[in-house]
């Protein structure tokens, strides 16, 4: 396709972005454990790393174990006061020697190279994901887009080795408007990758919050421009500095909705654990409201009333399931809980990728189904609405049941089943809420641990790899 792109933005759009307040922030980030070392932090972050912890990490330093080099250290000062006293949170933020201790794991997770047609786009749906940032406030230490933020070289299918790059606003304008034309003169379908015409966006790195509140304006002014209906930005900056939602980038998004008033906006937020937006008192134990619920942290609470009280943003949380950090039903439940009473719907609960050096963070598949399971015991329906999702190469799978009891007479289901469904296809549309069954295995934490026990594969998440379906294997 054609890269050679232009774009003006309107005139009106050109009046709004220069009226915008770009406002700054300072979000006190203290970035690579060296600092500690160096007792470069404030006194009362001197003691977050012991000198074990620091000597450990910095051993490896510059080794095939460098745990930096994996994944660079980065944290805010919000986040830091929050993880003080939270073993999980600590979890999440704080690097560790276990991390490197097995480095296997995909370079590209989800082979997301293949399904890229610019720099920094991944078309795979009616919906496109844009890198428009490559780092975050802070980074959690099982980030599955680690490759993108530690900026390491990955194999793209014609070859080429290089690290991958931030999507550019004339290339994405430019490729949208195209690529909708041509499903337009082509009775609503690309000829050639019948994909349908491209709806939604969903602005992400890294995190699109660490930009600028004009930055973010013209990416969403751009994309409205280019005929995108729903924007969503996926972010945790409401973990890691909330206040980021402050009147001035409210301001910007009303003047944005003014302009375009049918564009829909998704903020996708994730939150890990309750440890992130509620207060604790001095025992540890979350402090109940009074007035129903529990008390929320002032300036997070102050920033989702904010975006709620906009009718035409809607706010829904997506988080992995993660080994020390939120293995727990009990702090999911409060989780998904107080989410819904504030309005954050509570969208997907994601089994960990296959990352360099999953095997130090991912909760087996069938544990995680599980966790999440035994969670929603107790929650109304609308409560509990997420579910538990998976990424397969070919595109987000469920994780929809395990069972406990055998299938008598069904080779391979012996200790029970777990089902999968395909909840979309990147390929092929059709293939849309087709089913997967394998034969249980409790140490599973990636499809290829069920190589050796796929009862059932109408949704093909096997037989890509040339897997059949064990009743298949003995018949031939
Ligand atoms: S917020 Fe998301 S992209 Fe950023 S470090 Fe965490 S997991 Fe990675």
């Amino acid at each position: 396709m054609d890269m050679s792109y232009d774009y003006t933005p309107s005139e009106k759009v050109q009046i709004f972005l220069s009226n915008i307040n770009n406002t700054k922030y300072n979000r006190e980030i203290i970035t690579g454990v060296k600092k500690f070392i160096d007792g470069d932090v404030p006194d009362d972050m001197k003691s977050f790393y012991s000198p074990e912890e620091l000597k450990e990490i910095s051993d490896l330093d510059g080794s095939s174990r460098d745990v930096q080099a994996r994944m660079p250290v980065k944290i805010t000062r919000h986040y830091f006061e929050q993880a003080r006293h939270s073993k999980s949170l600590q979890r999440l933020i704080k690097a560790s020697p276990n991390e490197t201790l097995n480095l296997e794991g995909a370079e590209d997770p989800g082979k997301q190279m293949s399904y890229s047609p610019l720099e920094g786009m991944i078309h795979k749906y009616e919906l496109a994901l844009l890198y428009v940032a490559s780092t975050c406030s802070a980074h959690c230490r099982f980030c599955y887009r680690e490759e993108l933020i530690a900026k390491k070289e990955v194999t793209r299918p014609d070859g080429t080795v290089a690290p991958k790059g931030l999507a550019r606003i004339p290339e994405v304008h430019g490729y949208v408007k195209k690529h909708n034309e041509i499903v337009a003169a082509h009775g609503g379908r690309h000829p050639e990758t019948g994909r349908e015409r491209l709806r939604e966006i969903l602005m992400s790195g890294g995190d699109p919050m660490v930009l600028g509140n004009r930055n973010i304006a013209q990416w969403l002014c751009a994309l409205a421009e280019a005929g995108i209906e729903s924007i969503r930005i996926g972010t945790k900056e409401l973990a890691f500095f909330p206040a980021r939602f402050d009147e001035s980038f409210l301001e910007m998004l009303d003047g944005f909705h003014e302009l375009f008033p049918e564009v829909n906006l998704r903020l996708m937020v994730h939150f890990n654990h309750p440890d992130e937006f509620l207060k604790k008192d001095e025992n540890g134990t979350f402090m109940e409201n009074p007035e129903g619920g529990y008390e929320w942290l002032d300036d997070t609470r102050a920033s989702v009333k904010r975006l709620r009280a906009r009718n035409w943003i809607n706010i829904d949380n997506q988080a992995p399931i993660i080994k020390g950090i939120n293995n727990d039903p009990d702090a999911l439940r409060i989780m998904q809980r107080e989410l819904k009473r504030n309005g954050v719907e509570n969208h997907y609960f994601f089994c960990g990728r296959d990352i360099v050096g999953y095997k130090a963070f991912n909760v087996p598949i069938e544990e995680a189904w599980r966790i999440l399971n035994e969670s929603q015991k107790g929650l109304s329906g609308v409560e509990a609405h997420a579910r538990l999702s998976i990424t397969h190469y070919k595109g987000k799978t469920e994780v929809v049941a395990v069972t406990d009891e055998s299938i008598p007479g069904v080779p391979g289901a012996q200790k029970g089943v777990v089902i999968f469904k395909l909840l979309r296809s990147a390929a092929d549309a059709k293939e849309r809420c087709k089913v997967a069954i394998v034969g249980r295995n409790s140490q599973a934490i990636w499809f290829s641990d069920y190589n050796d026990r796929v009862v059932f594969d109408e949704a093909g998440l096997w037989s890509m790899y040339d897997i059949a379906p064990m009743s298949l294997q003995h018949a031939a």
